[in-house]
């Protein structure tokens, strides 16, 4: 299903919203601005005099008035396993091979044992093979080198790394805030 892209009247992105939840914003003129062509129509009761069905249609990016709750925007950037594997392409820090997300895991590359942090630049890919054979250990003490660094995404990168199905016209806005040297670019 398609889901809108919030934004607040400054054009930060918020979070991924279900269009039911873009409607109430419209409905309650709280929406600032929006971008983009109509991109899904929900439809509301049947009018009694008319016969017809009322429909309402969602552009794609909604900039919504007013300040957004902290909470709600802290889980939208945090990271977790399925953000990990969609920034590193699916790709094993360590054989380099691609798998599929169930064949993989999140590697702490300083091990969490010796304090090393669940963060975007603590953690890289792996699959489970190369997890289990690191073990406890680092990079360095496994003589298994990274084959990329670890990097915490910026905003834009974290939005387009929280959604699998993204419309054309959000991806647009979403890549003019993502760094030339990214590798979503790429
Ligand atoms: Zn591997």
């Amino acid at each position: 299903m398609t889901s809108i892209l919030m934004l607040d009247a400054a054009g930060t992105p918020q979070e991924w919203i279900a269009p039911k939840e873009a409607a109430l914003y419209l409905a309650k003129d709280q929406v600032a601005w929006h971008v983009g062509e109509p991109c899904t129509t929900l439809r509301g009761g049947t009018n009694v005099l008319t016969g017809l069905q009322s429909t309402l249609s969602l552009p794609p990016i909604i900039a919504v008035k007013g300040a957004v709750h902290a909470s709600r925007s802290y889980r939208t950037l945090s990271c977790d396993g399925a953000r990990l594997f969609r920034r590193d392409r699916h790709l094993c820090a360590y054989c380099g091979l691609v798998f599929r997300p169930a064949e993989l895991s999140a590697d702490h590359v300083v091990p969490e044992s010796r304090g090393g942090p669940w963060s975007w630049t603590n953690l890289v890919t792996a699959c489970r093979g190369c997890n289990g054979r690191k073990g406890n250990r680092t990079p360095e003490e496994a003589r298994m080198p990274l084959l990329y660094v670890p990097y915490e995404p910026n905003r834009h990168e974290t939005f387009i790394l929280s959604n699998r199905v993204i419309r054309f016209d959000q991806m647009k806005f979403l890549l003019q805030g993502v760094p030339a040297h990214s590798r979503l670019r790429s």
